[in-house]
């Protein structure tokens, strides 16, 4: 780590993990895991886990997998592997060796399955569904034993052959582990470990027509890459005696430790895959990656940096208890960065034309102007200066409130990196339409203030004939309640979509040196935000421009 960066704070894994290694535990390794589901694309809550798995392993020297948790192949698809895969790249991580799928273990998962069984700790279950949910019992009474639960082990091998075979009907029979009916916690009352379920699998095909169940597969999973910290968001805390419980049973490589930290919660958003997938679905988005999603893809497209995920990751910490973080905190992470990283340029979003009546050379005027306020290295960018302007609608008042610095009819205003102009003249069509204004420029006023008097204000503008006309828009939240998804009211999360939060500019002017903006390069548009360049819907004729945030927290005020 160097001088400069801070020093990061030893959250309780952290602390664990420098025990451990203290300790010599595993041999001095530390191995993690990021483990998804590939059934929908990641969201900023991912990206937390993401970071914690990937930097434990960075700082203390191990390694990071990548691994596919695809036991559910109706819900998942070769999109979301691409899709994840993009994601955790795009955000500076490289998992270790080839990309691991759950899948890949199939056959071994069958063979210690076939173990279980022949120690007498599983059995098949012909029991229909809901009889198996109602022999379960509650968390006041303890459950029942199936009926089933007896069965020879050679009975059992038999059934599960058959299982395996086809010869069960989707949810005829199910493998089941033999614990306790009566625990307490009623993970451990005889959880399924295997379901009949013919569907086709991304990545073995119509091999199998069982599929095991989420619990037996990750710890196992964990267990033959050999990970020594399987860390997991809390719901999976009561899962853990279950997860000790089955690498206890079975001759496995090594027996992972897992450890549970608090999911990220953001208010104003919805971090759910189910819940993202229903707006894309629905039409209420136009796709996984719309820039107002909070998922990785729209949030990249959004001009979010990896950077200011990062630190954002780094920012909130990581805990044993549930909390909300304010989504004003993941703004600030990329306003900190592209304060300090986006070069400078103009855009009008609300052009009024300005005639400046004493330019009376056939030549626009070329000027130089920093890229950046404070970071040389970015250099210069070209603007130009001539006949013909535009400025923006809202800075111009014709009858201004107190304060008012901006251009107002016989007053003057500093055009950014140029002159200082004054408005001579208002030109209205008949309804009384405000169509341009005529104006004068100061030629002693390039670089220096003019003489005698005082210009306070500054505004932005372009060159009408060099200007590239833009398409500009502008975002706000997407959800316009604070807990969007847990409304007291019995309402939908769908109820609480922002209806104002996509506004298109479909008229603005941009100067010039945006003609070679990129879409992973975003910029500050002088006085109005941060901007990226659409990489969807932006072609050779038509720029379009995505609002990544404002430049300061509007919200704050507004809805205190
Ligand atoms: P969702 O509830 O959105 O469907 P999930 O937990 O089902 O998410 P997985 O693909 O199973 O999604 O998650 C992969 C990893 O990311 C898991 O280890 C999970 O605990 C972690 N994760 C998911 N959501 C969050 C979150 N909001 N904050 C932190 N970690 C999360
Ligand atoms: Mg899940």
């Amino acid at each position: 780590m160097s001088k400069t960066e801070p020093v990061k704070p030893a959250h309780f894994i952290r602390q664990i993990i420098s025990k451990d290694l203290e300790a010599g535990k595993n041999e001095g390794r530390v191995a993690t895991r990021f483990p998804p589901e590939p059934n929908g694309y990641l969201h900023v809550g991912h990206a937390k886990s993401i970071c914690l798995n990937f930097s434990m392993a960075e700082e203390f020297g191990g390694t990071c997998n990548l691994r596919f948790d695809d036991t559910n192949p109706e819900k998942e698809s070769q999109e979301y592997i691409e899709a994840i895969k993009r994601d955790v790249t795009w955000l500076g991580f490289q998992w270790n060796g080839e990309v691991r799928y759950a899948s890949g273990y199939f056959d071994q998962l069958y063979q210690f399955a076939v173990e279980l069984i022949k120690q007498d700790k599983a059995y098949v279950d012909e029991s229909t569904p809901e009889q198996i949910r109602a022999m379960r019992g509650s968390l006041t009474e303890a459950g029942q034993n199936s009926p089933y639960r007896d069965r020879s082990v050679e009975e059992n091998l038999q059934q599960f052959e058959r299982m395996r075979a086809g010869e069960f009907a989707d949810g005829a029979a199910v493998l089941r582990v033999k614990i306790d009916m009566a625990s307490p916690n009623i993970n451990m009352r005889d959880p399924v470990i295997y379901r009949v379920r013919r569907a086709h699998h991304h990545q073995t095909g119509d091999k199998w027509c069982i599929y095991p169940m989420y619990d037996y597969t990750h710890c196992i999973s964990d267990a033959l890459e050999e990970i020594t910290h399987s860390l997991c968001t809390l719901e999976f805390e009561d899962h853990r005696p279950l997860y000790d419980w089955v690498l206890d049973q079975l001759d496995v490589p090594c027996h992972p430790q897992q450890i549970e930290f608090a999911r990220l919660n953001l208010n104003y958003t919805v971090t759910s895959k189910r819940k993202l997938k229903q707006l894309v679905d629905e039409g209420h988005v136009s796709g996984w990656d719309d820039p107002r999603m909070p998922t990785i893809a729209g949030m990249r497209r959004r001009g979010y940096t990896p950077a200011s995920i990062r630190n954002f990751c780094e920012m909130i910490g990581v805990t044993k208890s549930e909390g909300v973080v304010d989504v004003s905190m993941l703004e600030f992470a990329i306003r900190d960065d592209l304060d300090k990283n986006a070069p400078r340029a103009m855009c009008v979003m609300d052009p009024i034309k300005v005639v400046i009546e004493n330019w009376n050379q056939s030549e626009e005027q070329a000027l130089s102007i920093a890229a950046h306020p404070k970071d040389e290295s970015l250099g210069v960018r070209e603007i130009f200066f001539g006949k013909e302007l535009y400025i923006d609608r809202s800075d111009f008042e014709e009858e201004p409130p107190k304060g008012f610095k901006r251009l107002i009819p016989g007053g003057e205003v500093r055009l950014r990196g140029a002159y200082v102009i004054r408005c001579d003249e208002v030109i209205k069509n008949e309804q009384g339409d405000l169509i341009e204004l005529r104006c004068s420029y100061d030629d002693q006023t390039l670089g220096k203030n003019p003489e005698g008097r005082k210009v306070k204000g500054v505004i932005h503008w372009v060159s009408a004939a060099k200007a590239l006309p833009v398409e500009v828009r502008l975002y706000d939240r997407l959800f316009n309640h604070e807990s969007p998804d847990a409304t007291k009211d019995g309402s939908s999360f769908l109820d609480h979509i922002n209806p104002d939060s996509l506004t298109v500019k479909s008229q603005a002017y941009a100067e010039p040196s945006l003609a070679n903006a990129s879409a992973d390069l975003p910029y500050q548009f002088e006085r109005e935000g941060y901007f990226v360049l659409d990489a969807v819907d932006s072609s050779a004729d038509k720029l379009v421009f995505n609002r990544t945030v404002t430049l300061r927290d509007t919200w704050a005020k507004v809805n205190k």
